[in-house]
């Protein structure tokens, strides 16, 4: 297959393994930056440029979207969505996915664990919204935060009530959570790729931090999931309408809770700590996706 990597950066490891795994496994394989490429709207025309150059023939387009291009790339990504390019995540599955206070509710509405979760927009009704969180520590997050940037950790109640106040005089979006003690500054990496979960880590947050992200000095290493863990994620990747996800889970006494369900999961962590080949099988999935284009037809 002719296959496209929408990223921003050739040079980036996870990248950099899509297209090795790609061209390891016979394919065309060349990466485009989302920003570079333009775009033609007709009724039932869409026309893709890169470069001056038009972009035709491509069969598959894996998505590495970062947040800060989440509107634009999903546009491009949407266009070739358009023109018949096959994507193991949509476009509306990662805007979707981008945004934790709808990701919370559609995963909530198909009854998956999750730690109970609340918002609001009102300061006036501030102390009653954090009642209905019960005692604190409560962990309050950013809307459309990343690697842990933006997730605060309130010990008390009036440490709870003044970063809320303080989001809401920034005009923030922002959910507050109860804080899963037990999970002891750990947790759960399941990178889902098709039905599977192809590699899953344990991320442990350093000395005096909860958060767990690995760019903010957590620690990885490969863990064996539970049957309850594997049936999780693969359900909370489902319910997103993602193909690739890495979906983020929390051990509690009360079974596995998703955090998170990332469209565009790094591979350097978690090929680093599991060894496994993560690009090979994504690669593997979105070529499997593929339908062979329709022979042109003979000329009489
Ligand atoms: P981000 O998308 O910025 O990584 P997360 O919601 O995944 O934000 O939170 C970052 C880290 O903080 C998690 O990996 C986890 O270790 C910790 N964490 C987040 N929410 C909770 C919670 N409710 N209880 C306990 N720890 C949490």
């Amino acid at each position: 297959m002719k296959l496209a990597i929408l990223s921003r950066n050739a040079k980036l490891y996870s990248t950099q393994r899509l297209v090795e795994a790609g061209r390891q496994r016979g394919h065309v394989v060349r990466v485009l930056d989302p920003l570079r490429c333009y775009m033609q709207i007709a009724p039932g025309q869409f026309l893709m440029r890169y470069k001056g150059k038009p972009l035709n023939g491509i069969d598959a387009v894996i998505p590495r979207i970062g947040a800060s291009v989440t509107r634009y790339g999903s546009a491009v990504l949407r266009q070739f969505e358009l023109m018949g390019t096959h994507t193991p995540n949509g476009s509306d599955a990662i805007l979707r996915a981008r945004d934790k206070l709808r990701c919370h509710q559609m995963l909530a509405g198909e009854g998956l664990g999750l730690p109970l979760t609340v918002f609001g927009d009102n300061p006036d009704d501030t102390t009653d919204l954090l009642g209905m969180l019960g005692k604190p520590p409560h962990v309050i997050k950013l809307n459309e935060g990343t690697q842990g940037a933006g997730v605060i950790l309130a010990e008390n109640a009036a440490a709870s009530r003044s970063v809320v106040e303080a989001f809401r005089g920034l005009y923030a979006n922002f959910l507050v959570q109860e804080f899963i003690a037990e999970a002891k500054g750990a947790d759960l990496r399941c990178f889902v790729v098709g039905d599977q979960v192809v590699a899953a880590m344990r991320r442990q947050a350093g000395d005096g931090e909860f958060r767990s992200n690995l760019h903010r000095g957590g620690k990885a290493s490969p863990v064996r999931l539970n049957e309850d863990e594997i049936a999780t994620a693969l359900r909370a990747a489902r319910v997103m309408g993602l193909g690739v996800a890495g979906v983020d889970l929390l051990r509690s006494k009360r079974g596995p809770l998703v955090l998170e369900v990332n469209s565009s999961p790094g591979l350097e962590g978690i090929e680093g700590a599991t060894g496994v080949d993560v690009a090979g099988a994504i690669v593997d999935f979105v070529a499997a996706g593929v339908r062979p284009r329709p022979k042109a037809p003979r000329k009489a």
